[in-house]
């Protein structure tokens, strides 16, 4: 059988961001004004630390402002809660985002709770996780919306694919078991209770894998010609002694049997980064009443 062909993350998501830009070049134009994104970090988490900078680059790169607010580790939930307040209210910002995790102390529920959901642009907020359960019409969470963006352009068809999903996490595994169901896809959501996984997962067309376990699926798991896409970002120490990035999916024996594979690094991944700026357009485009941003 054929190598799978590799899902190109960076290039689609290279792509969705040059779409993007445009769109906030001719909005920004048009109406003498740019969507803005706050990004809340509080504590000095040093990865936090990183994806918090690499947003605000993002967000600049698009033509968009970026509003950053750091809080100190020792901040109290009630001045977290009291900053969201303010973006709430603050009319230049469209999208907030409160970096997880928070500190012990402060309820993520509870600040997640507080944000408007017209500018929740993580789409963790209820009324965004009931809406897409629902009719739709929410901001959807960035990691799942990429997956069906590659999804969609890996696969002429998802109506009636048998789709496996691992892991029910409220970021990743939850909604985007609602979004293949959406797409009409037959879903099974397997987590750590689930009995056979192998089994389960030869039967997917579309296996996404979302379990935060370095390799755990194995070639012998995959269906052949089946789509997978690999949520996983998991480091571990290379024969070399120096750390590399592996995803959930054993990618080499993986790729011997699948129609298609996203690597890691390199895929799903940019394409997170790409739909936060997404969603911060849609947000800004139906808060501001500009019609639905073309992106
Ligand atoms: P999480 O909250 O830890 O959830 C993991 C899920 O996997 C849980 O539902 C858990 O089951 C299940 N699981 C764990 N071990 C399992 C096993 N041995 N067999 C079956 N199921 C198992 O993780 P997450 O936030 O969803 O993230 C998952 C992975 O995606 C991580 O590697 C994370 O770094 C990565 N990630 C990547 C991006 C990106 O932008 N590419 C974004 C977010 C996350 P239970 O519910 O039964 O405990």
């Amino acid at each position: 059988m054929a190598e799978a062909s590799r899902i190109d993350g960076k290039a689609a998501a290279d792509d969705l961001r040059a779409r993007i830009a445009a769109a906030v070049a001719r909005l920004s134009a048009r109406h003498g004004t740019a969507p803005g994104l706050a990004v809340v970090l509080v504590g000095e988490d040093p990865a936090s630390q990183v994806y918090v900078r690499n947003k605000g680059i993002a967000t600049r790169a698009a033509g968009m402002a970026s509003f950053e607010h750091r809080l100190p580790a020792t901040a109290s939930e009630a001045e977290v809660l009291a900053l969201v307040a303010a973006l709430n209210a603050d009319p230049a910002v469209d999208g907030i985002l409160v970096q997880l995790p928070l500190p012990a102390g402060i309820s993520a529920a509870a600040v997640t709770a507080a944000i408007d959901p017209a500018k929740d642009v993580d789409g963790f907020h209820p009324v965004n996780a009931g809406r897409l359960w629902g009719d739709g019409g929410g901001l959807v969470p960035c990691t799942p919306q990429g997956c069906m963006l590659l999804l969609r352009g890996a696969r002429e068809r998802l109506a009636g694919a048998e789709a496996v999903v691992l892991g029910r996490s409220q970021i990743v595994g939850k909604p985007m078991a609602a979004l293949l169901l959406g797409a009409d896809c037959t879903v099974t959501v397997a987590h750590s209770r689930s009995r056979d996984l192998p089994a389960l997962c030869r039967r997917a067309d579309i296996l996404i894998a979302a379990v935060g376990r370095p390799e755990m699926v194995r070639g012998d798991w995959i269906r052949p010609g089946a789509t997978v896409i690999d949520v996983g970002i998991n480091r571990v120490a290379g024969a070399d002694g120096r750390s590399r990035l592996v995803g959930d999916v054993a990618y080499a024996e993986a790729a011997a049997v699948a129609g298609a594979i996203t690597p890691v690094p390199g895929g799903v991944g940019p394409m997170t980064i790409a739909c936060l700026l997404r969603n911060t357009l849609l947000a800004a485009a139906r808060r501001r009443g500009w019609g639905e941003a073309e992106a």
